[in-house]
């Protein structure tokens, strides 16, 4: 952004990205919102294929594998124009998180992933949560003891989004269990290795994560594996998620403008009364607030990833955006689902699928009370 708008580059972005999400992602969209993880899995590579060819995959990777380096500003230009049309269309957003913690590597490392991580032959998983620590990201049961040249992994991650389908994981582990915080590392964890075993959670939204539980018993992990410093996986895992918070954000208000959108034009066909329903203040004062609440937290996302642009701290903002992006857009969907009434309460409804989807959202990348934590810390100086 160069003042208060997007510079024209961005604009021209923008209408390109459009124009390709149309083409390209719009038909099926509807199809796969109903599909369960698999079925949906199975058919999301030949959408990858396309975002592949686009080169948006390679966005912000290391240049010898063919990195083009583009402002966050940009990126979130490409993913919100890729979520309106299909919000389950996740590359663009998953390989930031993927490139940065792969960059933490040896080069010997990133030579053998990055390049068929670009192209979406190989996927990633990012797991820090366990059945006894969610927010409490340090207390972490899952071990790694150092066995000369390897180490040796032994725990759960649970839940774990794409660990069922993926070709790696990025897992935290415990390297020293009497240091709290500073005693979590990460590991890059090649799936196929012997001692893993996973399976698929049943979750209410959201199939397109794939959502799973891995267990790791006693898996030998050679030591180039390790994700960056022992001890310094913790703050991986916080700089990991502020990115993926604003994307968690978008993701959700565009399933929200989705929704407010497919509610403006039936209100204008249903007649209740004589008249079509837009003509009660008691739903286009509806339409209007959501709408205004929606733009709002669109514009706060993308203050933040304009604040990572001018190289200015944004941890905070990034809680806000997720918090408010997050709550804004359950509400605007519940209230979408009763302007347009009883048919959007089936589950074969985008609609009731969006609703199950957001909710998920809420405890996705730390729920609102962590996020209010984060600001308020900062808010009173702590
Ligand atoms: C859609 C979705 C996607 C996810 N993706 C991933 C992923 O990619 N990788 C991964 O590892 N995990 C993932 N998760 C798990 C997610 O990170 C956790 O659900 C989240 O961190 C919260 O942990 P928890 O569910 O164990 O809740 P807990 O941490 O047990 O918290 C339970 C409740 O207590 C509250 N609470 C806890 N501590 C405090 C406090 N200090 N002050 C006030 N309230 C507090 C919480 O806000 C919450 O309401 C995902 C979850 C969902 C639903």
């Amino acid at each position: 952004m160069g003042g208060f708008g997007f510079t024209e580059a961005q604009e021209m972005l923008r209408q390109e990205v459009r124009r390709f999400a149309q083409k390209e992602l719009a038909p099926g969209a509807l199809e796969r919102c109903k599909m369960g993880p698999m079925e949906l899995y199975e058919a999301l590579p030949e959408i990858d294929k396309k975002i592949v060819d686009m080169g948006w995959t390679a966005l912000n990777v290391p240049a010898r594998y063919g990195g083009q380096q583009v402002d966050a500003v940009s990126l979130g230009i490409i993913f919100e124009e890729s979520a309106k049309v299909d919000p389950y269309v996740e590359t663009v957003g998953a390989m930031q998180a993927t490139s940065t913690l792969l960059e933490t590597l040896p080069e010997e490392v990133q030579d053998e992933w990055f390049p068929p991580l670009i192209k979406r032959e190989r996927r990633h998983a990012f797991g820090f949560t366990e059945a006894a620590a969610g927010s409490d990201a340090a207390s972490i049961v899952t071990k790694a003891v150092r066995d000369g040249d390897n180490y040796i992994i032994s725990g759960e991650k649970f839940p774990i989004p794409f660990a069922m389908v993926a070709d790696v994981a990025s897992i935290s582990v415990k390297t020293d269990p009497t240091a709290g915080f500073k005693g979590v590392s990460m590991f890059w964890v090649p799936m196929n290795l012997p001692g893993i075993t996973r399976s698929h959670l049943p979750w209410m939204g959201n199939p397109n994560l794939v959502p799973s539980i891995a267990v790791f018993d006693e898996v030998r992990v050679p030591a180039k594996y390790r994700e960056g410093e022992e001890g310094k996986g913790f703050y991986m895992i916080l700089s990991t998620l502020d990115w993926l918070r604003v994307i968690t954000a978008f993701t959700c208000l565009c399933r929200a403008q989705a929704s407010l959108e497919e509610a403006i034009a039936w209100s204008q066909e249903r007649i209740a009364f004589g008249q079509p329903i837009s003509r009660y203040q008691g739903v286009s004062f509806l339409i209007a607030e959501h709408y205004t609440r929606v733009e709002a937290a669109r514009l706060l996302c993308y203050r933040v990833l304009w604040l990572k642009d001018q190289g200015l701290p944004y941890m905070a903002e990034c809680s806000m955006a997720k918090w408010y992006g997050v709550e804004v857009s359950i509400q605007a969907i519940k209230d979408c689902m009763v302007i347009i009434g009883h048919p959007a309460y089936s589950t074969e409804h985008p609609i009731s699928q969006r609703l199950r989807d957001v909710v998920g959202f809420q405890m996705g990348d730390g729920t609102p009370q962590m996020q209010k934590l984060i600001i308020s810390r900062m808010l009173l100086g702590k």
